[in-house]
This record gives structure tokens, C-alpha cells and sequence, in this order.
């Protein structure tokens, strides 16, 4: 299929529309609009007081994908933001100087509350500390303790409700002069939790051979009504069960997983991939896969906005406060590197994979801290070869096509010489 002839799916249609909608709540002037991260994010609880959620890292992508993030970025180093910042961070404050426009092309209101929701990594406090001088706007932040031992503890849990009863939920009670209602809550969560059993098995499907998805470049598109605004909605059950009616058909036909292209014609190489992807080049990234058969049957970012297939967590209406905590504790940045560790290895081998690939993104600290030693660890456990990639998030500088796309190669080769071989034991990394 030529590039011009690719046709979006019933789901893309619906989610453009969906995101789109958001855009025009936030900027339409008629609702409260808070500011919040993707990890830990707790839109149920601001649909209870009907207020927008606006994702400043969203924005930053979409800006990324529209080839706007540098001018950004270079806005953000001239006013003194180091080039080793996040370059998301610097993206978000560029585009404030640059007018805070938004992707459908209408300013950005002042956020009546920034909601920090803090999951691990500290570029996140930093970040709102500079949103709150900008915008000196209410501000509440909920602390979420690190997993450092692998398990969140009972305390941690009971830390987290309290924080929430005692100072989240009042301050969202003043911000929309809404009562906080935990039954209307619960209805929120209970439309969460059949929304989240329908993406668990979407990110399953691709044990399937040929995997009908791919789970890092498609994943990213696929995760995102869960992880943004629509959380707890009809409309993203809606948009569930319509992917997984798309995704059973291409089992049912036997198809490869979707390139920017349209369908791969086969699928040569199946892999696991930790870190965040490259959003200046997405495409040009994604084709370097599906070029040579490649395809991504689990990934970590995927996993960014929660866990939902290690350990099985879904949330719980039943518990209303304690299964936020749950949440909040669970997030991909909120587990420790023993916990990343067994949960990639365990990809690896429940999806049949041929190894690990991972994307090192030159400004995120929190994914990168510790991923050669999580690497060199999965080699040992799986005996399946590791390679290592380097790019960034939105910075189109660090993007080097020809240098990725030699490191793949090379690994594609290394994959193919270890099938000749029938070995087991892990090859040197890429
Ligand atoms: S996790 Fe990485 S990309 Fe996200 S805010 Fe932290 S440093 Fe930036």
C-alpha cells in the first residue's frame, strides 16, 4: 500500500475526535481546567468536580509531531533552561512564551489548579514549581511514595488516602465549588476498570504470530484515551471494545501489525522495548522497524500511565480512595529497577520475543538512570541478545537517523546469526 492510500481505522477516527474535544474544552473558556501529569494522573477524581484535564507532556508530543518542538525548545535554552532538562519541560515553557497555543490553534487559559500527582521522577516537581511562578494559580500536590522495595506497603496506601481526603479533594471542592461526591466516583471507576480489562487484552493480542499490533509505535496511539482526559468514560469503553473488534478481525485474517505505511507484509523480528519513543521522527523511526519486519510486542512506555498486565491491577470501585493510591502507586516511574527488570524479562519470554531494544533518551533521567545494568540483567535471564539505542523526546538535535538506523541493523543481524546458531546464551549487545 503506498503511503498516500493508508486509511484510518474506525478507532484512529474516534480517538482524533475525542482528543480534539478536549482541546476545545480546555480552550472553550467554560470549564475549570487543571494542569496534570500523565503518571498518576487522576482524572476520575476531576471528572467529580467536572474539571478539564490538560496533560502538559500531551502537549509537548503534539508539538513534537507537528515539527514545533524546536523552536520551542531553542525559546526555552535562550531564557536559561539548561540543554540537559527534559526536554519536554522545555517544550511546555517555550510554547508558553511562544503565545501557549494549543493544537487547535486557541490559547490556553491560566489552569484554575495545577495537580501534581508526584510518581517518581523529580523533573515533575521541578516542572510545576515553574508552572506555579508562571501562572500563580492554586496549587496541590499529592506525594506519592517510591516502591523502593518492589511492593507498595500498607502505610504507603494509607499515606496517599489521607493526603487525598485532607488536602487533595478539598482544594478541588474550593477550586469548582463542587461537593465531592464518592459515589459519582465510584461510577467513574467502575467504567475505568471495563475499559482497562479491553486494553489489557489489546496489549496481550500481540503474543499472537504474527502479532496483529504493534505494541511501542501503535501502543503509544492505542494507550492514549486511558492515559489522558478519558479515563472513567463511556467514550473510552466505547473506544476499547471498537479497537478490540479491529484488532480480533486482523487475527481472524492473519495480518502483521500496522506501519505508517499500512500493514507490514511480514513479521521478521519481534522485540520488547524499554524507554520513551522519538517523537520528532515517529514515522521515520517506526519505519526503521517495519522496514525489516520488525515489530514491538511489549513496551515499557506503554506502561507510563499504569500497570495493567503485570500484577493485574485494575480500579476497584468498591475502594474508591485506596485504589487511586494503588494506582498512583503502580506507575511504570514509581517501581524500582528490580521490578522494570523482572517485568521486561517476563515480556520477553510470555511474548516470545526476540530480544531487548532500548530507546535512551538523552533528557529523561528517570527512564535512563540504570538501563545498561537492566540490560546486561535481561540478557542473563532470558538469554536473548540486548541493544541500545540513543535519541530524545522531542528535541529533534539528538534524532540521528543514519547512527539508529546502523545500531538496528546490526542488531537485526545479531538476532539472525544467533536463530543460525540455535544459542542461547546472550550475545554481546549491540
Ligand atoms: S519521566 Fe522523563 S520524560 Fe517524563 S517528566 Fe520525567 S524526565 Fe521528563
Amino acid at each position: 500500500m503506498s503511503r498516500q492510500e493508508v486509511v484510518k481505522s474506525l478507532s484512529q477516527v474516534k480517538q482524533k475526535e475525542m482528543i480534539g474535544r478536549n482541546y476545545d474544552l480546555i480552550t472553550s473558556g467554560t470549564a475549570k481546567v487543571s494542569s496534570t501529569f500523565v503518571p498518576g494522573n487522576l482524572n476520575e477524581l476531576l471528572m467529580c468536580f467536572d474539571i478539564a484535564n490538560n496533560l502538559p507532556e500531551i502537549n509537548a508530543i503534539q508539538n513534537a509531531m507537528r515539527k514545533k518542538s524546536g523552536e520551542m525548545i531553542a525559546e526555552a535554552e535562550r531564557s536559561g533552561h539548561s540543554e540537559d532538562v527534559c526536554t519536554y519541560v522545555k517544550a511546555d515553557i517555550g510554547m508558553m512564551a511562544k503565545g501557549n497555543i494549543a493544537p487547535n490553534g486557541k490559547p490556553f487559559p491560566v489552569p484554575d489548579v495545577l495537580l501534581l500527582s508526584y510518581t517518581g521522577c523529580f523533573t515533575f516537581m521541578k516542572w510545576f514549581e515553574l508552572l506555579r511562578e508562571q501562572y500563580k494559580c492554586p496549587t496541590v500536590m499529592l506525594h506519592v511514595p517510591y516502591a523502593a522495595d518492589g511492593q507498595p506497603t500498607k502505610n504507603m496506601r494509607d499515606y496517599i488516602v489521607k493526603q487525598l481526603k485532607e488536602d487533595v479533594i478539598p482544594v478541588l471542592e474550593k477550586v469548582s465549588g463542587i461537593k465531592f461526591d464518592i459515589d459519582r466516583l465510584r461510577e467513574y471507576l467502575r467504567k475505568s476498570a471495563i475499559a482497562e480489562n479491553d486494553l489489557v487484552w489489546m496489549l496481550e493480542s500481540s503474543k499472537h504470530k504474527p502479532s496483529p499490533v504493534d505494541c511501542y509505535f501503535g501502543g503509544v496511539y492505542y494507550m492514549g484515551p486511558i492515559f489522558t482526559a478519558f479515563r472513567g468514560t463511556d467514550e473510552a469503553i466505547e473506544y476499547y471494545k471498537l479497537l478490540r473488534d479491529e484488532i480480533e478481525e486482523r487475527i481472524a485474517k492473519g495480518l502483521c501489525a500496522q506501519s505508517p505505511d499500512g500493514d507490514m507484509p511480514e513479521e521478521n523480528y519481534r522485540l520488547v522495548v524499554e524507554g520513551p519513543p522519538n517523537w520528532t521522527s515517529f514515522r521515520d523511526f517506526w519505519r526503521m522497524f517495519s522496514e525489516a519486519g520488525a515489530v514491538v510486542v511489549a513496551s515499557s512506555y506503554t506502561k507510563v500511565g499504569g500497570v495493567y498486565d503485570y500484577d493485574g491491577f485494575r480500579h476497584d470501585p468498591d475502594h474508591p480512595l485506596e485504589t487511586l493510591a494503588d494506582y498512583c502507586l503502580g506507575v511504570y516511574t514509581n517501581r524500582n529497577l528490580p521490578t522494570r527488570v523482572d517485568m521486561l524479562a517476563r515480556n520477553i519470554v510470555d511474548y516470545d520475543a526476540d530480544g531487548l531494544l532500548i530507546n535512551s533518551i538523552k533528557s529523561c533521567n528517570s527512564f535512563s538512570a540504570g538501563q545498561l545494568v537492566m540490560m546486561r540483567e535481561i540478557e542473563k535471564i532470558t538469554g536473548k541478545p540486548g541493544a541500545f539505542i540513543e535519541t530524545d523526546l522531542v528535541d529533534p538535535r539528538y534524532f540521528s537517523a543514519a547512527n539508529v538506523k546502523n545500531r538496528l541493523e546490526s542488531y537485526f543481524q545479531m538476532i539472525d546469526q544467533k536463530r543460525r546458531a540455535g544459542g542461547s546464551a546472550a550475545a554481546a549487545g549491540a
